[in-house]
């Protein structure tokens, strides 16, 4: 084919699809459909990862899919945020009020979740404060079954 062929158009392709998320990731989102924070334990440096992994990250070790899950609470502490003032949708950015993005560690786990603080001053937030998940009332078994965090 040469140059003078190719028809360029410029625009949007929108595409929806489904896929699926693995066997561990399906238990997290079933718990979080009835609003509960479930993570694996490493059997050999005894991590605990939320959401859960099928191998350490530390150690390199399989983490058995039947066994070494820990119930977990829906409070954690805020490790790191940023403050934006941009609302990032489908089709671009727009300004709108501050909102503070966190880095929660749910309480006996090892690892950090980024989810939006809610109700929280941006002349408060500080990292190491304790925070509780926010439910949605109607959970679907997604990510957005939390609405947020919100101050402990
Ligand atoms: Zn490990």
């Amino acid at each position: 084919m040469t140059e003078q062929n190719v028809v360029t158009n410029k625009g949007m392709v929108r595409a929806e699809f489904n896929f699926w998320v693995g066997k561990y990731m399906d238990k997290f989102y079933d718990n979080l459909e009835n609003k509960k924070i479930v993570g694996n334990k490493c059997p050999k440096c005894s991590d605990v990862f939320v959401p859960p992994r099928q191998v350490c990250g530390k150690c390199n070790e399989t983490i058995p899919l039947e066994q070494n899950w820990v119930d977990l609470t829906d409070t954690g502490t805020l490790k790191n945020y940023t403050i934006t003032k941009w609302k990032i949708t489908e089709r671009g950015s727009r300004k709108v009020k501050d909102s503070i993005i966190g880095m929660v560690q749910i309480d006996g786990s090892n690892t950090a979740i980024i989810y939006k603080l809610l109700d929280v001053d941006p002349a408060d937030v500080k990292t190491g404060m304790k925070v509780k998940i926010e439910w949605n009332d109607k959970t679907k078994g997604e990510p957005g079954d939390i609405k947020g965090f919100v101050k402990a």
